[in-house]
């Protein structure tokens, strides 16, 4: 069936274009259609983004390994003008994510965005997956972790019997499945909901010297290291790992909890241990409700907090700052009633020079559920696939993250979806 798209009344009447895909999509079709349409991104430099308070990161994962997935939100981003795309540190996911990238660099010839893989100093909420064996599960349970897990990363089957098969009978057998692991990004919300108690927690820290060799990547910009700011010790020993391959970067981030007030003195004691041998760019990812972005308005309010704090001290060390946890289509709003978007500083004990007090903020739940929804819908019709292959899914998936990083861009979205 064609489908029909056109731009929205926002969009300026010489852009306005109403083009018809048949069978036959292709990629010509999708750059013809975005061409004349204008994606707004800013091809500014992902560093000018930061200075100026418009800094948009996508978070992929520092657990999610799904690289069909990866690959496609990858492109769509970078359509959409994020200035990073942050993954976890494992060689396919990072060849998903450029793979993505030079894909929609084709597609419009636009800057491309800085890649940051995370690790983290000791164990951490980000760095763990969900594990049970579905044979132990009650063949009667209602299957709530299934329902709960935002990322699709649990699914089942159930194996009939002899019986059920001969006689086409309810199903009764065994489960199996359970966790599909590379789509587990350790969120938790599973932990709780078993009434039988039968999901585990496994922790991993990635291996220093494996990351090591990852940053002398030429397609690996920066690093993000995750830490508890408790322990500066297990900080002090991963950067010693790390030093030598941190002169490859353009950013180094460091990404914390808010722990009250020993909060500035735990990130001036990494910025002690770093500073050495810091040759790049370094900015504080402020953590408020880690990997709870997609469950709704509330869940910004601890990164703001937490920014509100952080930009409020003169003792903090230099370096920009950076929302993350819980950050949605209600961050922006939040802080400019907290006079924190895009309010720049001229001097002072953290920088002599004219940029933002808030660098800009990453999204991760909350982008990969917008974009995500459109690649389930997509896989379900086609199998696993790119979405350049298919122009109205691709469109329907613009439409969603130019809603997003639009909010700290400044630019409305250019073009609305009509069927
Ligand atoms: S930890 Fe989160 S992502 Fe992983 S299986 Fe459980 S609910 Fe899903
Ligand atoms: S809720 Fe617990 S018992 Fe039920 S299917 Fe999920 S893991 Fe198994």
């Amino acid at each position: 069936m064609a489908l029909s798209f056109s731009c929205s009344s926002a969009m300026p009447p010489q852009h306005q274009v109403n083009v018809t895909f048949g069978s036959k999509n292709s990629l010509q079709n999708v750059k013809n259609l975005i061409k004349s349409i204008g994606i707004p991104s800013k091809s500014c430099s992902p560093h000018i983004s930061l200075q100026q308070g418009n800094w948009v990161k996508l978070i992929c994962g520092a657990s999610f390994e799904d690289v069909v997935d990866i690959r496609n939100l990858s492109l769509v981003y970078t359509l959409a003008g994020v200035d990073c795309i942050d993954c976890a540190a494992d060689p396919s996911v990072i060849s998903s994510v450029n793979e993505g990238i030079e894909t929609a660099r084709e597609i419009v010839p636009i800057r491309r965005p800085w890649v940051m893989i995370s690790v983290n100093d000791d164990e951490d909420l980000h760095f763990r997956k969900a594990e049970f064996d579905p044979e132990n599960c009650p063949s009667n349970c209602s299957r709530p972790c299934e329902i709960v897990c935002p990322a699709n990363a649990i699914s089942f089957e159930r194996e009939k019997s002899t019986v059920e098969v001969l006689l086409g009978t309810h199903q009764t057998g065994k489960l199996k499945g359970g966790v599909i692991t590379e789509r587990c990004y350790g969120c938790g919300r599973c932990f709780p909901i078993c009434p039988y108690d039968k999901i585990r927690e496994v922790t991993y820290v990635r291996d220093a010297m494996a990351t090591a060799e990852l940053l002398k990547r030429t397609d690996v910009d920066a690093v993000e290291i995750h830490t508890s700011g408790r322990q500066t010790q297990h900080f002090r020993e991963l950067w010693d790992d790390l030093e030598d391959s941190v002169r490859y970067l353009r950013l180094v981030a460091v990404s914390l909890p808010d722990t009250g007030d020993a909060t500035i003195s735990s990130m001036n004691e990494m910025y002690a241990i770093m500073e050495p041998h810091l040759s790049c760019f370094n900015l504080w990812q402020l953590d408020g409700r880690p990997m709870s972005g997609d469950i709704g308005r509330g869940a910004t309010r601890e990164s703001i907090a937490f920014a509100v704090r952080l930009a409020a001290s003169r003792e903090r060390p230099a370096g920009f700052l950076q929302l993350a946890g819980g950050t949605n289509v209600h961050t922006v709003e939040g802080l400019k009633k907290r006079g924190l978007f895009q309010t720049h500083i001229t001097s002072g004990a953290v920088s002599n020079h004219l940029h933002s007090l808030i660098g800009g903020i990453a999204y991760g739940g909350y982008a990969r559920k917008i974009v995500g929804r459109v690649l389930s819908s997509m896989h379900s019709q086609h199998g696993l696939t790119g979405i350049e292959h298919h122009a109205e899914h691709l469109l329907e998936a613009l439409k969603e993250s130019l809603d997003l990083v639009g909010t700290v861009k400044s630019y409305n979205n250019p073009f609305g979806i009509q069927q």
